[in-house]
């Protein structure tokens, strides 16, 4: 610790002598300064930050109490004692009320006097240690302003002390909504997840690590990783928002699910074909050998396409997916389309498969490879969601700025709920609902990722049990220049 500072302040050069000898005697570590007027002891105090200043009341010029009140303005917080003459009550009245810390009459009493100075002293150096911690709170406060981390302070009360922005900023809820509230009256779930945190008393490595847990904010679930640390008036809670990495997991899940099952159901029938073609000790007739490799033929196709969906989404993700878009007849595409759908699904007698163009030609700014795909897609899904049957429409029709190419169906249809779902990645109906018709769930989102990449837009309408219409809508564009003969149907 530094030695204590002090300032003695009075006309009367022989005590300002005596004293500090009568000080230096009794105390230790400390450097005293002294001064004959107040004028010259205001000068010092501005430029040192005594712990304690002792002056005389009574003096020419500027008297104490005069000193004590500039004190006061250029030094706020250093304790002033006064030394008054004997019987002078008033004056050290007047003195305490005026801020002094304490006062001493004449003739001084030393073991008083010293034991008031080092009181003083000790009061100085306390404020100091306060405000130094109050600062170091503070700057530590401004640091948990800028975490990225939710922190919040639960006192021992239960209420709410602290909330940073990173916490207002995952939950939604304001400093105001909470800071002096109830854990229990504000957070939701509160009282039954508060037990379940992990609370630890020593903050760093080696503490207790954090929990993942689910909360219900504003009806959106957050899975929020949390651990406390407590303290001696409470505990201060650190969160970070994992929702977004736990949904990720999940996805990561349900692909390892859909594929595997997708991977494995093809490849049962190719081994099941393939053993049986093996056999040497059945007679194998020519229809039986054509249907079984017929099937290894099927189903290997199936395994490729979910290959090469899986990494198209792959490319959408990424970015690295190159679309060459250029003016394409779409009217003659879908015709290509409808023809090549036919024939895949020539066993399926209890499909009709029709194209209604309004236009000759229509041409639209596209990929014609990727526009094809999309096509294929939309038709395959109206045939497979069609297990009863039915008619499966393919419809081309200029708009003013868009061509309009929908694919509608009478099977399954599909619920409200799901209408918007199901263009998600991975994303499935419920089988029960599609009776059991497989897929990988990246049909649809592959669909509508390469139609907004040709500025387009997929939507669908359906109905439950009635059927569903999935329409593109893609901008128009100029016949290419490259085909006199075709129609210009309309400027994008
Ligand atoms: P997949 O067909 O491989 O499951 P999609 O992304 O193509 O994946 O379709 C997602 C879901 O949307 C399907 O599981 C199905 O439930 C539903 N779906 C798509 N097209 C239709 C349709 N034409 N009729 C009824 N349901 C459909």
């Amino acid at each position: 610790m530094n030695d204590a500072r002090i300032l003695l302040v009075d006309d009367d050069v022989a005590l300002l002598e005596a004293l500090p000898q009568a000080i230096l005697l009794r105390m230790e570590r400390v450097q005293i300064d002294t001064s004959e007027t107040a004028t010259d002891a205001l000068e010092r105090i501005t430029e040192v930050d005594y712990d304690a200043i002792v002056t005389d009341i009574k003096m020419p010029v500027m008297d104490g109490l005069a000193l004590l009140e500039e004190i006061g303005k250029v030094r706020p917080g250093t304790p002033t004692l006064l030394i008054t003459g004997h019987g002078e009550h008033d004056l050290a009245v007047r003195a305490l009320r005026g801020g002094a810390y304490d006062f001493v009459a004449k003739p001084i009493d030393r073991d008083y006097f010293i034991a008031s100075l080092e009181r003083a002293i000790g009061m100085r150096r306390l404020d100091r240690e306060v405000e130094r911690q109050r600062l170091a709170l503070e700057r530590h406060a401004s640091v948990l302003e800028h975490v990225d981390d939710g922190v919040f302070l639960v006192d021992d009360a239960g209420v709410i002390q602290h909330w940073n922005p990173a916490a207002a900023a995952v939950t939604g809820l304001t400093p105001s909504a909470v800071l002096g509230q109830r854990a229990d009256d504000v957070l939701p779930d509160w009282r039954a997840v508060c037990p379940t945190i992990p609370i630890t008393s020593v903050p760093g490595p080696g503490s207790t690590g954090a929990r993942t847990l689910p909360f219900v904010i504003e009806g959106r679930e957050v899975w929020l990783s949390i651990s406390g640390v407590a303290f001696e008036d409470g505990v201060v809670y650190a969160f970070r928002n994992l929702t977004e990495e736990r949904a990720l997991d999940e996805l990561k899940g349900e692909f390892v699910a859909t594929v595997s099952h997708e991977l494995r159901t093809p490849l049962a029938a190719i081994y099941g074909s393939a053993q049986t073609l093996l056999r040497d000790d059945i007679e194998i007739g020519e229809d039986k050998r054509q249907r079984l490799l017929q099937v290894i033929a099927q189903e290997s196709e199936r395994l490729s396409r979910v290959a090469s969906d899986i990494l198209l989404a792959n490319r959408i993700d990424s970015g690295r997916l190159q679309l060459e878009t250029r003016p394409l007849d779409a009217a003659r595409l879908a015709e290509d389309v409808v023809e090549q759908m036919r024939s895949c699904f020539a066993e399926r007698d209890d499909v009709t498969l029709e194209l209604i163009a309004t236009e000759p030609a229509s041409f639209v700014a596209a990929d014609e490879d990727k526009l094809r795909q999309v096509l294929i897609n939309l038709v395959d899904n109206a045939v497979k969601y069609s297990p009863d049957g039915g008619a499966v429409e393919v419809r081309v029709e200029p708009n003013l700025t868009s061509l309009r190419v929908s694919v509608s169906d009478g099977g399954l249809g599909i619920p409200h709920g799901e209408q918007q779902r199901i263009f998600g990645k991975f994303y499935r109906v419920d089988p029960q609902l599609s009776r059991g018709v497989g897929g990988t769930g990246l049909g649809l989102y592959i669909c509508r990722e390469l139609v907004r990449r040709m500025d387009g837009r997929l939507t669908v309408s359906s109905k439950e049990g009635e059927g569903s219409t999935f329409v593109v809508e893609l901008p128009l564009a100029a016949a290419p220049a490259a085909e006199p003969d075709a129609p210009v149907v309309q400027h994008a």
